[in-house]
C-alpha cells in the first residue's frame, strides 16, 4: 500500500505540473485545491482505488468555482411557473447598481420607509393597505402570529393543505403560536360548522385556497360572502390565503383562479398571496386588507426578519407598475398564458424545419407552480426523434445557455410557449449541438 501511495506527487510537484490556465487563479485557492485533491486521492487509494487524474480534478473544481452557479436557463418544458426554474420568469429590468433611496425620502432629505416604494401602486391596484414580505409563507406566518397567537383559528378540514417543501398549514399554524380549530370534513364544510366552532377563544376565520390539488364529486364549502357575513356578525376577522396572487381575469385563456380583488370585494379582512406565481413578479408575499390589521402585522417584531431586499423591491415595483399602467404584455407569465396556440405552431414549424427528425404536433402546456391544477393550455410541440434521446436531453442541459426540455415516449419534446422568441436562435443552436 505504501508503495502505491508513494506514487502520489507532493503538493509542490502537483502545483508545478499545472498549466498556465490553473496559475491564473489566486495562489491560495490553487494550493488549497491541490491539497484537497491529494487528500481525496489518498483516501480513494487507501480504499483500494486507482490514482485519479489529479490535474484534471483540480482544474475542474477551479473552473466550477469561477463560473456562476445560478444562471439563465431556456425553459422548453411548457410549464410556465416551473418551481425548479425559478417559478415566474422575471420581467425585464436593469438592476440599480450601487446606492439607492431604499429608505431615504429624497424630497424631505431624511429617513424614509422602504414600504413607500410600493404603497401607492398597491393601493391603486387593490384599493386598500398592503405590505410586502419575503414570500407568501412568511405572510401566512406573520398574519397568524400577529392576529391569532395563543388563540384559535377556524379552518376547514378540506383546506389543511401542504404546498410542498414541508410547508403545511397545520405546522405553520403551530409555529405561529395560533391554535388550529378544524371544522367540517375533507370534502364538505358548511357555514354552520364555522358558526358552531366560534367561542371567545376564536381570533380568526381562515380560508386557504387549495392551490395545488382539485377534488371532485360530493364536495361543498360556503362561499366567501357567507364567511365574511359570519365574521362581521361575530366580530371575527376573516383571513384568506390565496396562494397565487391573480390580479387579472384569465378566464378567456381558459384559466380560472380567484382574483385578489374579488376576495377583498367579498369583504375578506386580510388576504395574502405570492408575487411569483400568476402575478408574474419576483419572489415576495403580499399581505393586504383592513388598514388596522395590516398596520398591526407591519409592526410585528418578526416583520424585520421577513422584509424584502432592495433588489426585490425594484423588480416588484416594476411588475406592479406594469399592472397599473396596463402593460400586461411586459409581464412574461401573462404573455405566455395569452399566447395563441396558432402563434406557437407557426414558430414551432419554423424551428422544426431546421432540425432533422422533428415534427410538430398538438399538446398541452401547464401553468404549474402549485396553481391551477388540472388546467392546461393547448399548444403545439416540437417532437424530435433521436437515436439516443437521453443523451440529447443531457447535452441540452449541459449547453450554454442550458436548455431544459422534456422526454415523452422516447422523443425529445420542446414547447415554445415558455421560450421567448429572442431565445430561439440559441435554442436552435443548442438543439443542433445536442442532437449530433
Ligand atoms: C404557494 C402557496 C403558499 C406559499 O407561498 P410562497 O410564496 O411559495 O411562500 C402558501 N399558501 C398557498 C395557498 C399557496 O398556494
Amino acid at each position: 500500500m505504501n508503495e502505491r501511495l508513494r506514487a502520489l506527487p507532493s503538493v509542490d510537484e502537483l502545483l508545478a505540473s499545472l498549466n498556465s490556465h490553473a496559475r491564473s487563479f489566486p495562489r491560495e485557492l490553487l494550493v488549497a485545491e491541490v491539497r484537497r485533491a491529494l487528500a481525496s486521492a489518498r483516501a480513494q487509494m487507501l480504499q483500494g482505488g486507482e490514482m485519479p487524474p489529479l490535474q484534471q480534478e483540480v482544474l475542474a473544481r477551479l473552473d466550477h468555482l469561477r463560473s456562476p452557479s445560478l444562471r439563465q436557463v431556456i425553459n422548453a418544458t411548457g410549464v410556465i411557473l416551473h418551481t425548479n426554474l425559478g417559478r415566474a420568469p422575471l420581467p425585464f429590468f436593469e438592476p440599480i447598481e450601487g446606492y439607492s433611496n431604499l429608505e431615504y425620502d429624497l424630497t424631505a432629505g431624511h429617513r424614509g420607509k422602504r414600504d413607500d416604494h410600493l404603497d401607492q401602486l398597491l393601493h391603486s391596484l387593490l384599493g386598500c393597505g398592503a405590505i410586502a414580505v419575503n414570500n407568501n409563507a412568511a405572510a401566512v406566518y406573520l398574519t397568524l402570529h400577529e392576529l391569532a397567537a395563543g388563540r384559535e383559528v377556524i379552518v376547514s378540514r378540506g383546506e389543511l393543505i401542504e404546498i410542498g417543501d414541508g410547508f403545511r398549514i397545520p405546522d405553520i399554524m403551530a409555529r405561529s403560536g395560533a391554535i388550529l380549530r378544524e371544522v367540517g370534513t375533507t370534502n364538505r364544510t358548511r357555514i354552520a360548522d364555522y358558526h358552531n366552532a366560534i367561542t371567545d377563544r376564536t381570533a380568526l376565520i381562515m380560508s386557504v385556497h387549495p392551490s395545488n390539488f382539485h377534488i371532485e364529486g360530493f364536495t361543498g364549502k360556503p362561499d366567501l360572502k357567507e364567511l365574511t357575513a359570519l365574521g362581521k356578525e361575530r366580530g371575527i376577522p376573516v383571513y384568506e390565503d390565496l396562494g397565487s396572487g391573480c390580479l387579472v381575469d384569465l378566464k378567456r385563456h381558459g384559466i380560472t383562479e380567484p382574483l385578489v380583488q374579488d376576495s377583498l370585494a367579498a369583504g375578506v379582512d386580510v388576504v395574502s398571496f405570492s408575487t411569483d406565481k400568476l402575478l408574474g413578479g419576483p419572489q415576495a408575499g403580499i399581505v393586504a386588507g383592513r388598514e388596522d390589521l395590516v398596520t398591526r402585522i407591519r409592526r410585528n417584531p418578526m416583520f424585520r426578519a421577513f422584509r424584502i431586499d432592495k433588489l426585490m423591491f425594484q423588480v416588484l415595483e416594476l411588475t406592479l407598475r406594469h399592472y397599473v399602467m396596463n402593460e400586461l404584455d411586459k409581464i412574461p407569465v401573462l404573455r405566455m398564458i395569452a399566447l395563441e396556440p396558432e402563434a406557437v405552431r407557426t414558430r414551432a414549424l419554423a424551428l422544426a424545419s431546421q432540425i432533422p427528425g422533428a415534427v410538430v404536433r398538438e399538446g398541452e402546456s401547464l401553468v404549474g407552480g402549485g396553481s391551477t391544477p388540472a388546467q392546461t393550455l393547448p399548444t403545439w410541440l416540437i417532437a424530435i426523434d433521436s437515436k439516443n434521446v437521453v443523451d440529447a436531453e443531457r447535452n441540452l442541459r449541459a449547453g450554454l445557455p442550458a436548455v431544459v426540455a422534456r422526454i415523452e415516449d422516447d422523443q425529445l419534446i420542446v414547447d415554445l410557449r415558455t421560450v421567448d422568441p429572442s431565445q430561439e436562435p440559441e435554442l436552435l443552436a443548442g438543439l443542433q449541438r445536442a442532437l449530433q
